[in-house]
């Protein structure tokens, strides 16, 4: 065997499927893992596979001088401490103008400390975004490298190959910007995610406790939903989802899945970043406050009994119900807080991106998510389209196209909340999203009050709208 172009240590789901999607696209890949089963592993998928070139080691030496140079080695294992100690196993062995990449969900400020360390030793480092899941990593990814750009240059053609590929558009990486912006877009990316999973949510609930729709119905609907604006990878899912049977016992498996939501944090990131930032998120916020509660299970089932005689079924069973009104408005009030869920991600990029000096392309973004990943959508299309149209947009909401859609949709929106305030169904994503527009779209808002109270208890000062300056005013004393 020759020396190869690339290795990749780490060979749980997401390392072991991308070493063979880099292997399939031509390639040659050493491969390494801490234990070394799963390197065997592999090396046989790959023989079964198709006799892919993948090469196993199981000593990081003999890994890394397998790797023509300047080597570049991709690392996927789980983020924090064990990034750090396989950085510190590989890079013994690596020499100057060799590359680390990090694929995995890591904090963006870790990459960056890394990112220094590693020049110290005269090596280059990437924080790349790889979305997809299982599935995308083998045949397709969105991956957004961010870092040293002389180290995306030296495997730019191998992850044009390997990313996935949209017909209009091209492959789905972009050399994203500097330091720690390929991990930061990917949280982002995730945080969009939390918010998509939860407005989908909120259309099911609706669609099921107020219109009583059937899982065969919920199939239909979001399989035709899923042939128009809507059109994506999650609500393709969705409407698999609601067709599959329990193998283990009566009915459908979706209805014996346990309500309570896992996640492992980079949604509450996004959370956090916008708060840091004074970037207002408040439908991922509300997608993330619903994981927690979610989680909440037995507290809520002894709620439910506290409430139990507060009549909510009752509220619900009277509800008059016309089916095919309520889906056409359920789908228009999903498609309007899509849009806000959008704009706040969006938002949020683009402040970090100035307070970092990034210079990121929001468009580039929207057109690198259209294909491989979680969000993946045609809507996308139109985000990036409205960024073409005017890159330095300050909100998605004010695209001449997205504010004629939402003001098109807005009384569906309108009624599809009502309704389910009426219903006792809660609607967290869907409202803070409506409740975001409403707020966003009127010139005048109640803060002047609220800036009144910071001045009377706190003399925190406030402007005029009639006249500049900054003013005090002895309220308690007038009053
Ligand atoms: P994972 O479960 O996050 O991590 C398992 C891998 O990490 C194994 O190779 C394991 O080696 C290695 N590891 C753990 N502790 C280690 C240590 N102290 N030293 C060296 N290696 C260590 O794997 P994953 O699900 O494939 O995800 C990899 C990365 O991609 C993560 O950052 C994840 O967040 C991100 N990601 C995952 C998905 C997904 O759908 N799963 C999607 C996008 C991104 P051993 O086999 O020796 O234990």
């Amino acid at each position: 065997m020759g020396l190869t172009r690339i290795g990749l240590a780490g060979l749980a789901v997401m390392g072991q499927n991308l070493a063979l999607n880099i292997a399939e696209k031509g390639f040659p890949i050493s491969v390494y893992n801490r234990t070394t089963s799963k390197v065997d592993e592999t090396v046989e998928r790959a023989n079964v596979e198709g006799n892919l070139p993948v090469y196993g080691f199981h000593d990081p030496a003999s890994f890394v001088h397998s790797i023509q140079k300047p080597r570049v080695i991709i690392m996927l294992v789980k983020a924090g401490a064990p990034v750090d100690q396989t950085i510190a196993t590989l890079s013994a062995h690596m020499e100057e103008g060799d590359c680390i990449i990090d694929g995995g969900n890591e904090w963006y400020e870790n990459t960056e400390r890394r990112e220094k360390a590693m020049a110290e030793l005269g090596l280059l480092y990437l924080g790349m975004g790889v979305s997809g899941g299982e599935e995308g990593a083998r045949n397709g990814p969105s991956l957004m490298p961010g870092g040293s750009y002389e180290a995306y240059k030296n495997i730019e053609d191998i992850l044009l190959k390997v990313a996935a590929q949209v017909a209009d558009s091209g492959p789905c990486v972009t050399y994203v910007g500097k330091g720690g912006s390929g991990n930061f877009v990917k949280m982002v990316h995730n945080g969009i995610e939390y918010g998509d999973m939860q407005l989908i949510a909120e259309a099911y609930d609706v669609l099921k406790s107020v219109g009583k729709l059937s899982n065969e119905e919920l199939q239909a609907v979001f399989s035709e939903w899923n042939k128009g604006e809507l059109l994506s990878f999650l609500i393709e899912i969705t409407s698999d989802i609601f067709g599959i049977k329990d193998d283990k016992g009566e009915g459908y498996l979706v209805d014996k899945v346990l309500d309570k939501t896992g996640m492992k944090g980079t949604g509450k990131w996004t959370v956090q970043q916008a708060a840091d930032l004074s970037v207002a998120a408040p439908t991922i916020a509300a997608s993330l406050d619903s994981r927690f509660l979610s989680g909440l299970k037995e507290e809520r089932v002894e709620a439910a009994k506290v409430f139990k005689l507060g009549g909510f079924s009752d509220i619900l069973s009277s509800q008059p119900v016309d089916k095919a009104k309520l889906i056409e408005d359920v789908r228009q009030a999903l498609y309007a807080s899509k849009i806000c869920s959008y704009a706040q991600g969006m938002n949020l990029i683009r402040a970090k991106s100035m307070e970092k000096g990034w210079d990121l392309k929001l468009g580039e973004l929207a057109r690198i998510w259209k294909g491989g990943c979680i969000i993946r959508a045609i809507f996308l299309d139109r985000i990036k389209k409205a960024y073409d149209r005017n890159p330095e947009l300050p909100s998605l909401l004010v695209d001449p196209e997205f504010a004629k859609e939402i003001l098109d949709r807005q009384s569906a929106w309108r009624r599809v909340i009502c309704l389910a305030i009426n219903a006792g169904i809660s609607t967290p994503g869907m409202s803070a999203s409506l409740a975001y527009f409403d707020t966003y779209r009127r010139e005048r808002v109640p803060a002047n009050l609220v800036q009144a109270q910071r001045d009377y208890f706190g003399a925190h000062t406030y402007e005029r709208i009639d006249m500049p300056g900054s003013f005090h005013t002895e309220w308690f004393k007038i009053a």
